[in-house]
């Protein structure tokens, strides 16, 4: 392959020389598809192999190299033992050691009487100095290559560092010149690197491991940048003209005034900035945010009236079949009093069922269908889909949403609605093609749920006020972080956790993880939904979402495990009906400073999203569970804590410039991050 063509990083790893089958099955399963996935896979470490030590130089343990004469070969013919070549030099001996290792391979690379560099781990055995399996064995002329400070990568089982560097250096060492995206003065102004000079630089490993430093901060930028554009051209291509829709509050208004409650002043904001984009000449593209309980649904369901009478259908998508049936049923209680026709279609609608709707809907009979995925199969069609509104939609990527988009065509409305907080640094990063309305409050009735904690070792205090609660007629939730018990994890597991309160609450308690089907998940929630058992023991799976309106008390294990974010969507699932809810957060003895900071802020407030900001500051973005559920953790480098400054100069710099998304240099971004298939751009 021609390594000075300038898009050869472009190509499959296979095409690299000394890249086999085999090889390149291991590197793909190490992420390194292709050639610039090498120039992305950054050093965390290296070694030092610059010095030549003498032979009484050595220290047991450490990795050195050595110039040594091959004395003997020595291979037993005894099964087991390992093959033993002699070298020394003028101050001492050592022995080279193999174990399973053939005799022609050995012989040709030790020749006798020929002097060799060797690198490896020294080890003492016998009163002698060993090596067993060096690293790298080499002829004196080649010796450059391994007297060297050598990058250490992540690597996995099947590539040792050699292999590696034979097409690791290849790729490097031949990085073509290309042509920066960036201006020379934009660089310079900025502080950034070059972006040659910047991946140079990051293979040695003192800059890769420092993620503030300019070669590291300029990929970051990168890759930054690269998400935004990809998403800011996923928004031009979707705001695009659609047909002029009737749009009247004739209904919306008559709604409202029959609703048991008045709509906040957050919900009505809301609905006027949807109404805007209702009108407007272009498709919406909008997400609302709100945190659990704070009434999105009623939002949605009047959107939905406000363009029905224009012979528009519309399309209410949940995430599962409890939660779109809810909807359901809720929707024909609000649209009592209207004659729109409205249609529920899952999985698991029958057949003959499923064929009369998908019918009503091609020819338009059914005005308003609420459903789960299956809304959005390939063989449904709709006479004139005017309005898509997906809930609970955190598990949508950008490519998920502009494909949705597409389905709906040109002159669908797309609305997401989404509980799950998002810090203010990631809203761009992650709905950068979107409009973004929030609902900032929740019903004024609704009272504030009750947080506690307590240590582990306290539990049984729990029992009797459990039982006291189940007489009143409330149900429980239980919550640990595990499936089955970890040898190696200290956290509790909800099939232990089941035995143990299924012994103390005999057929009153009900298990539900992610392990389980879909369809033993449902049947497990239905039956705590009809009251036919009072505790629910459960992983994090207890959706968002779901009204238990008998659900008074969750109890959360291990409770420092999770982000806080997560906490109080979890706490979310109870108080969601007129009864007092509470939180009882259990920890193990000994919490840190920082977990106790935690607790106070769940204890404190009940802000979604003040509740997302302290929990990215307090715990960085790392190894939250809960962020990489929702997808925020789209980024291999960029970090919204440390790179703060770096968000906020990206957002500035895509606004500012002009941009031609198939301009070479910006499908060259694209391309470098793995952006460019989520909306086609194909061309370098
Ligand atoms: P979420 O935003 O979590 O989806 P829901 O739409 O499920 O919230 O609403 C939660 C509960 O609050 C529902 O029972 C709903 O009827 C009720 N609700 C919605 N808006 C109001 C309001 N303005 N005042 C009182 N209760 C409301
Ligand atoms: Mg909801």
């Amino acid at each position: 392959m021609n390594l000075l063509k300038k898009d050869f990083i472009f190509q499959d790893v296979d095409e690299l020389k000394g890249v086999g089958e085999q090889f390149s099955k291991y590197l793909k399963k190490k992420k390194i598809q292709k050639i610039k996935d090498i120039l992305l896979n950054l050093p965390y470490s290296e070694t030092d192999r610059t010095k030549l030590y003498k032979l009484n130089e050595l220290e047991i343990g450490k990795i050195q190299s050595i110039k040594v004469l091959v004395k003997k070969i020595n291979f037993p013919r005894l099964r087991n033992l390992p093959n033993k070549i002699s070298c020394e030099d003028e101050t001492g001996k050592i022995d080279i050691i193999y174990f399973n290792s053939r005799e022609g391979y050995l012989r040709k690379l030790y020749p006798i009487n020929g002097w060799l560099i060797i690198s490896g781990k020294i080890n003492y055995f016998n009163k002698k100095y060993q090596i067993t399996n060096p690293d790298y064995v080499t002829t004196l002329e080649n010796k450059d290559f391994v007297i060297q400070n050598i990058p250490k990568y992540n690597l996995t089982k099947g590539i040792n560092e050699k292999k590696y560097r034979l097409i690791s250096d290849q790729v490097i060492k031949n990085i073509p010149q290309i042509e920066d995206w960036l201006d020379k003065d934009y660089i310079k102004k900025n502080k950034l690197l070059g972006w040659n000079e910047s991946i140079k630089r990051l293979h040695n490993s003192k800059e890769s491991k420092d993620n503030k430093s300019e070669s590291f901060r300029r990929i970051v930028f990168d890759e930054i940048c690269a998400n935004f554009l990809t998403l800011s051209e996923n928004r031009r291509r979707i705001k695009k003209d659609k047909k002029e829709k009737k749009y009247t509050k004739l209904f919306s208004n008559k709604i409202i005034e029959n609703l048991p409650f008045i709509l906040t002043k957050s919900q009505k904001h809301v609905l006027n900035e949807i109404d805007f984009d209702l009108k407007s000449k272009k498709r919406m593209f909008r997400i609302l945010q709100g945190d659990v309980g704070s009434g999105k649904t009623i939002v949605s369901l009047l959107a939905i009236s406000n363009i029905i009478e224009s012979n528009y259908q519309c399309a209410l998508m949940g995430p599962t079949e409890i939660l779109a049936n809810q909807h359901y049923e809720l929707a024909k209680k609000i649209y009592e009093d209207t004659d729109f026709k409205i249609a529920f279609l899952s999985g698991k609608t029958d057949i003959k069922k499923r064929k009369e709707i998908l019918e009503n809907l091609k020819n338009g009979s059914i005005d308003i269908i609420i459903g789960t995925h299956a809304l959005f199969q390939k063989k449904i069609e709709f006479k004139n889909l005017g309005l898509a509104i997906i809930d609970e939609q955190h598990k949508f990527g950008v490519k998920q949403r502009s494909d949705l988009a597409d389905k709906g065509g040109d002159n669908c409305d797309v609305l997401l609605m989404s509980a799950t907080p998002i810090p203010r640094t990631m809203m761009m990063s992650l709905y950068g093609d979107m409009d973004v309305s929030k609902i900032t409050e929740k019903p004024s009735n609704r009272k504030k749920i009750l947080t506690l904690s307590k240590p582990e070792k306290k539990i049984k205090e729990l029992y009797p006020y459990i039982k006291k609660l189940i007489k009143e007629q409330n149900q429980i939730f239980w919550v640990c972080p595990l499936i089955e018990e970890s040898s190696f994890l200290d956290y509790s597991s909800v099939k232990n956790k089941y035995d143990i309160i299924n012994d103390k609450f005999p057929n009153d308690v009900g298990l539900i993880h992610g392990a389980l089907d879909k369809n033993e998940k449902e049947i497990v929630l239905k039956k705590f939904l009809k009251r036919e058992v009072s505790i629910l023991v459960s992983t994090t799976v207890i959706e968002v979402g779901i009204d238990f309106p008998n659900a008074s008390l969750i109890v959360i294990e291990n409770a420092n495990k999770f982000g806080l974010a997560q906490l109080h969507q979890l706490r979310g699932r109870v108080g969601r009906g007129n009864k007092q809810g509470s939180c009882i957060l259990l920890f193990k003895d000994g919490l840190s400073k920082n977990a106790i900071k935690r607790i106070k802020i769940l204890k404190e407030s009940d802000d979604g999203f003040f509740i997302a900001e302290e929990d990215l500051r307090l715990r960085g973005f790392g190894d939250l569970i809960g962020y990489q559920q929702s997808g925020v953790k789209n980024f291999r480098f960029a970090d919204p804590v440390i790179h703060e400054d770096l968000f906020k100069l990206a957002e500035k710099y895509i606004k500012n410039i002009q941009v031609n998304i198939n301009q070479k240099k910006y499908s060259f971004l694209l391309k470098l991050f793995d952006r460019a298939e989520i909306i086609n751009v194909e061309k370098i």
